[in-house]
């Protein structure tokens, strides 16, 4: 553990670093020298811990119970030794209405697996929001958790649908991530739960600052058996033992976790209510409980859930039987709806408790208004983004870099995108963007090139977490008439991926439908080729967002908090097939896309899951499909493009919009309306 002196000195070095590291000299001595780190430069390192040992940089501690950091598509750590094969990518497979045997090809990519310790939007934003932290330079340390299992491995099995299969990995042959020595022990009512900490460090775009993430790891032979596998698998609900374990590592662990490294934090920022028991171990550390009041202005929370049952609930009694009986204490103190309950609510204890309250979109803070209205003075909306050097596509980086004259230094500054307006009426620059646009979708079609996709067929692309209100199989809803217009108006090739939580039974069945209607359109394949791809992942993602001609995001609305994937879309000039939801009601009126279907007024009920409104949004979706297929067309058709054509305005729409949804953007806001006034300087390097 690190020293107070060292501290207050700022001279965190290179040796204390490495004599934090668990069998350094052994395992890590090769990729981590005094001057790099996996290939990286290691001074970040240093400067970071430095900064979060300071008692005079006012740090934050960021918690969530998933990250997607996505290393396979950015800032890859390289390990001087070859890679384990658990963790290169393994091959995927397809189901297609082409083949009556698409188990005879395989999607091979030779890449590193992505750290698998997230299940969707939610982990990837915390990813996103790391990097960009990171790129601007801002004092902050995540939490989360080592899951030794990952979420699951995906295979379709026609008949049977999705059959979910235990994925392995290898934690400590993975380069960037690093085992401390550093342990934290939990006391439960079954005896101490140790938890291993871990690191890995992000990294800026520059590379001139890093910020680290702990994991937390439940892994450890000193554990009893049954402990050990705690840490698993992400979202493990079989029962609420696990659930109640899973966030008391998360939010008690991770506050241990802090403690023990000698951070100096002056804001936690809860991520989801997965991580309210932060606020429990804060009460019980506290000598003066009288402290509390002043010590809620530390924290702060982001919700992003708008179904009421997505938050986490526990009956006391259950919490009762894992917990020591002070944090039950506390958390009858702090977590009960009312103080006739008998259960706790995670969301409604981070509501309480926390000083500043988020939603992720304009939309979802009204919805929350709404849904918690003894809090709505409390709930600011800060609008979800995209990390833009992640997600932005090489052709479209090497395209702003062409204009430097109009983005300037677009990478440290993403709102000169905006300034794409001043290429519209360029006819040369236009149609550049259409080509640039082409680069994508022909690597695309090269990586499915088992397929035969054509590069000049309109090419939809809808791949997300298969939940029931994204409605993932609305576009076969009404499939006749999808077929009508293929023969009818232009040929259409759709491209789908997405996990559906193994005990979710309804998104189960979401799949199986998606896979019989593929079988079904064999008949039709040669105007109509559908495509879904297994295990969606992030590098699925970059690859899928990038490339197709329009992104179709149809979930009921107000269901969709935010949203993201449509924003790495339009990063790359990839319009828009949406229902008025989440994000794109701040995009509304940019026109970047078209948008159908159901739409929320303001104010009224939210509406239930039950009724997913399957009937009038799916005939609204296949009558704007129609006006999608013409204008495609007329766009691009037989290798030429006509640069004056309204897609490519809406292109440029996309671009402009890309300025504003960005995780730069994003974390400025967090930092000015929830860190501030607790938080605002930047890394200070202690020289
Ligand atoms: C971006 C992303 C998501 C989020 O998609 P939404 O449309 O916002 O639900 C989910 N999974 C992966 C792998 C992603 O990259």
């Amino acid at each position: 553990m690190v020293s107070t002196i060292k501290k207050i000195k700022g001279l965190y070095s290179y040796e204390d670093f490495t004599g934090t590291i668990q069998d350094f000299s052994s395992q890590y001595a090769q990729d981590i020298t005094p001057q790099t780190y996996f290939g990286f430069p290691l001074q970040p390192i240093l400067d970071i811990e430095n900064s979060l040992l300071s008692e005079k940089v006012k740090s934050v501690a960021y918690f969530s119970m998933e990250y997607g950091l996505a290393p396979s598509i950015y800032n890859s750590l390289a390990l001087s030794r070859p890679m384990s094969e658990e963790n290169q990518y393994f091959t995927h497979q397809v189901f297609s209405n082409y083949w009556l045997c698409d188990y005879l090809f395989k999607v091979k990519i030779d890449k590193m697996l992505d750290i698998p310790i997230y299940g969707g939007g939610l982990g990837v934003l915390a990813g996103d929001t790391l990097k960009s932290t990171s790129d601007l330079g801002i004092s902050l340390v995540g939490l989360g958790i080592l899951w030794n299992k990952g979420y699951f491995k995906q295979n379709f099995w026609y008949k049977h649908g999705q059959v979910p299969q235990q994925m392995t990995w290898d934690p400590y042959d993975y380069p960037g991530l690093i085992p401390l020595k550093n342990i934290v022990t939990i006391e439960t009512k079954e005896g101490p739960l140790y938890l291993r900490l871990w690191k890995y460090y992000v990294y800026s775009y520059d590379k001139k600052n890093a910020c680290p993430l702990i994991l937390l790891d439940s892994n450890l032979e000193q554990n009893r058996e049954h402990f050990r596998t705690l840490t698993d698998q992400l979202y493990r609900s079989d029962d609420v033992w696990w659930k109640i374990f899973q966030r008391s590592i998360l939010g008690i662990g991770g506050m241990k976790a802090l403690e023990n490294l000698g951070y100096n934090i002056h804001c936690f920022h809860l991520n989801e209510g997965h991580a309210a028991f932060a606020l429990l171990e804060k009460y019980i550390s506290l000598e003066d409980k009288g402290q509390m009041e002043a010590v809620k202005n530390q924290f702060v929370f982001t919700c992003h859930t708008p179904v009421a049952a997505g938050h986490d609930r526990f009956k006391i009694h259950d919490a009762a039987k894992i917990l020591a009986p002070e944090y039950i204490q506390a958390a009858e103190l702090f977590g009960k709806e009312k103080s006739s309950a008998d259960e706790i609510n995670l969301t409604h204890m981070a509501l309480n408790n926390c000083s500043k309250v988020n939603a992720v979109a304009q939309k979802h803070g009204e919805v929350m208004r709404l849904q918690f209205p003894g809090y709505a003075q409390k709930i600011q909306s800060i609008t979800n983004g995209v990390h833009l050097h992640t997600w932005t596509s090489d052709s479209f980086q090497q395209l702003f870099d062409r204009y430097k004259n109009v983005f300037g230094d677009w990478r440290k500054n993403p709102q000169n995108l905006v300034n794409v307006e001043q290429l519209r009426d360029d006819a040369v620059f236009r149609g550049n963007l259409f080509w640039a646009h082409q680069e994508n979708k022909k690597r695309l079609m090269d990586i499915l090139k088992d397929w035969r996709l054509k590069d000049n067929v309109l090419t939809i692309g809808w791949a997300r977490r298969i939940a029931g209100y994204k409605r993932p199989a609305l576009i076969f809803h009404n499939v006749d008439q999808i077929i009508k217009l293929a023969y009818d108006v232009g040929q259409l090739q759709i491209i789908l991926a997405g996990k559906a939580h193994p005990n979710d039974n309804i998104g189960g069945a979401h799949i199986d439908e998606i896979l019989d209607h593929i079988d079904r359109l064999n008949e039709h394949r040669k105007v109509i080729r559908v495509l879904i791809l297994e295990n969606y992942d992030t590098y699925f993602g970059k690859l899928l967002t990038n490339s197709v001609d329009v992104w179709l995001n149809n979930p009921l609305p107000p269901f969709e908090a935010s949203g993201t994937s449509g924003m790495k879309a339009i990063l790359n000039g990839v319009v828009q097939l949406t229902t008025l939801d989440g994000w794109v009601v701040e995009a509304a009126e940019d026109n970047i896309g078209w948008i159908f279907g159901y739409q929320h007024k303001e104010g009224s009920d939210i509406g239930n899951e039950g009724n997913l409104r399957l009937d009038e949004d799916a005939q609204a979706l296949c009558q704007t499909l129609e006006d999608v297929l013409r204008m495609y067309y007329q766009t691009f058709s037989e290798g030429q493009v006509n640069p004056q054509s309204p897609w490519i305005d809406k292109m440029i729409n996309c671009i402009k919009r890309g300025a504003y949804f960005n995780t730069q953007r994003m974390v400025n806001e967090y930092n000015e309306k929830m860190w501030q006034p607790t938080v605002a300087q930047k890394t200070i390097r202690l020289k």
